[in-house]
């Protein structure tokens, strides 16, 4: 794939770059391993300040990081704001979480026949960070910000048609005032990642993307025996029992499964709704699905921009085709628009089937399937069936109903009665194909820190 910015909402080829040499990246790994021998030994307070410094960098860039977040990927401009502003948000959240999560945990020294014992934090050197286009600013942030917290030294390599957000990213830590190197963007293709991952110098990876896209990062850093985060795909499930506010679920449904132009990894795409309000919560969810307005991702109005690239319109229509030809009732969409650039108009199937390639896939673009059910049993029993198992919703006013599906539901992340979301303050992660590890609070930095037993006699 061609390192390059390519205007999602007209499919015009705006820069292109050629990825780095073999010696300029030696460089960068050599720079990211001395910026770490003395990085690691900053105050805290100074890490707390430049966090600090790169909120209020990015505060006052957001017009114009937003712009290129929506030209390189097609998200709507007003989302891109917001993205901007939930990177400031994690940014402040570490400055002022970060250093109580470095303090030292004291443990039971008597049990030991110590005068102390405790367990005490360290960073553990350059990271890799490889990382998805559909968030391109927000899903590095969640590696970036606990990472510098925690003394670790980054290297991104971002997906290949971000290359001027990845660009920014590292402008933006050295606008911040952080030492020279400690996040620096490797603009290499993804056959390159091998090569940094097995570098000595480099001593863990985390990669947010596609499932085979984690299986390689994977298989490579197990075969160097390296730390992994992975942060891949999923179909999150949606239950709608009787007793939900059913307009409110539709107004979420919509929502989470159209934001991002329908690419998020966290949108809920499965879709189970109990028999007894299926009808009326169709008619809401359809109603609302058709009154969604596409276009121009930079215009105010626009609700619904374009899919990200090519490819990704090819296989959403693929999708939608596969399930029509085997028999799925399309409600209401079902094909791309007729306009340049990469855009499929927003859509509800009905009458899922196993035989469909949608029903244990991720359909990364705004088309929801949708399930009748006679149980929360039957709809928890089909939710698990699916290999993924990241993010998941309930809507129910139901004690019994909730508790089952906290209890039941294979996933990393369970909400009740509201759209599973990232926040800064609640860990992010997956089990099942989805990934394993968790980024975000304590337990995210935590994943790339040594925590070392010290025992004093
Ligand atoms: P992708 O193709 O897997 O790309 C993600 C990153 O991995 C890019 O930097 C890409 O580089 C690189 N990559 C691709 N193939 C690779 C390989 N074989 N080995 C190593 N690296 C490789 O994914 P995408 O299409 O950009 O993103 C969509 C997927 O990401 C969806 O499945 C979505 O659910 C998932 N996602 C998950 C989360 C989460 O937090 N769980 C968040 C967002 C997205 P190139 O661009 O150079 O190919």
């Amino acid at each position: 794939m061609a390192i390059a910015t390519i205007n999602p909402t007209t499919g015009e080829t705006l820069k292109t770059y050629e990825p780095l040499s073999d010696e300029a990246l030696e460089d960068k790994i050599g720079r990211a391993a001395a910026a770490y021998r003395s990085y690691r030994r900053t105050p805290v307070e100074d890490r707390v300040r430049w966090l600090r410094a790169a909120a209020d960098v990015l505060d006052a860039d957001t017009d114009a990081v937003a712009e290129l977040m929506t030209t390189e990927m097609g998200k709507t401009l007003s989302s891109a704001k917001a993205e901007v502003g939930k990177c400031a948000k994690a940014l402040r959240y570490y400055a002022e979480h970060g250093p109580a999560m470095l303090e030292p945990q004291r443990l039971d020294a008597d049990a030991v026949g110590a005068q102390q014992a405790y367990v005490t934090h360290q960073p553990l050197g350059v990271v890799l960070a490889v990382m998805p286009w559909n968030f391109p600013l927000w899903q590095a942030m969640r590696f970036a910000a606990p990472a510098l917290m925690a003394g670790n030294v980054g290297l991104l390599k971002h997906a290949s048609n971000v290359p001027q957000t990845a660009l920014y990213l590292e402008e933006l830590f050295r606008k911040a005032g952080f030492p020279d190197d400690v996040f620096q963007t490797l603009l290499i293709g993804s056959s390159t990642i091998e090569r940094v991952i097995r570098d000595d110098r480099v001593v863990a990876a985390t990669l947010t993307g596609s499932a085979p896209a984690g299986q390689s990062v994977a298989s490579i850093a197990g075969d160097a025996l390296k730390p992994t985060v992975l942060e891949l795909g999923g179909s999150d499930p949606f239950i709608v029992m009787p007793s939900a506010d059913l307009d409110a679920a539709a107004g979420v449904a919509v929502t989470s499964r159209n934001q991002n132009n329908g690419q998020s990894c966290i949108s809920a795409k499965r879709f189970f709704v109990h028999r007894d309000v299926a009808e009326e919560f169709t008619r809401l969810f359809a109603e609302k699905i058709g009154a969604l307005a596409v276009g121009d991702p930079m215009d105010e109005g626009t609700d619904v921009g374009p899919l990200a690239t090519e490819s990704g319109l090819a296989d959403v229509e693929a999708y939608v085709e596969d399930a029509r030809a085997k028999g799925a009732a399309v409600v209401v969409g079902g094909q791309r628009v007729d306009r340049p650039g990469w855009f499929y108009e927003p859509t509800l199937l009905s009458g899922i089937t196993p035989e469909m390639d949608l029903y244990a896939e991720e359909v990364f673009g705004p088309v929801a399937a949708l399930w009748t059910v006679d149980s929360l049993d039957e709809a928890i029993e089909i939710a698990n069936s699916h290999p993924y198992g990241l993010g998941s919703n309930l809507w129910s006013e139901d004690d019994d109903e909730r508790a089952q599906f906290v209890r039941d539901i294979e996933s990393g992340m369970a909400f009740v009665n509201g759209m599973t979301t990232s926040y800064p303050e609640l860990p992010f992660g997956g089990v099942k194909q989805s990934g394993y590890g968790r980024e975000l609070t304590a337990l995210g930095m935590r994943e790339f820190m040594n925590a070392k037993t010290v025992w004093v006699g």
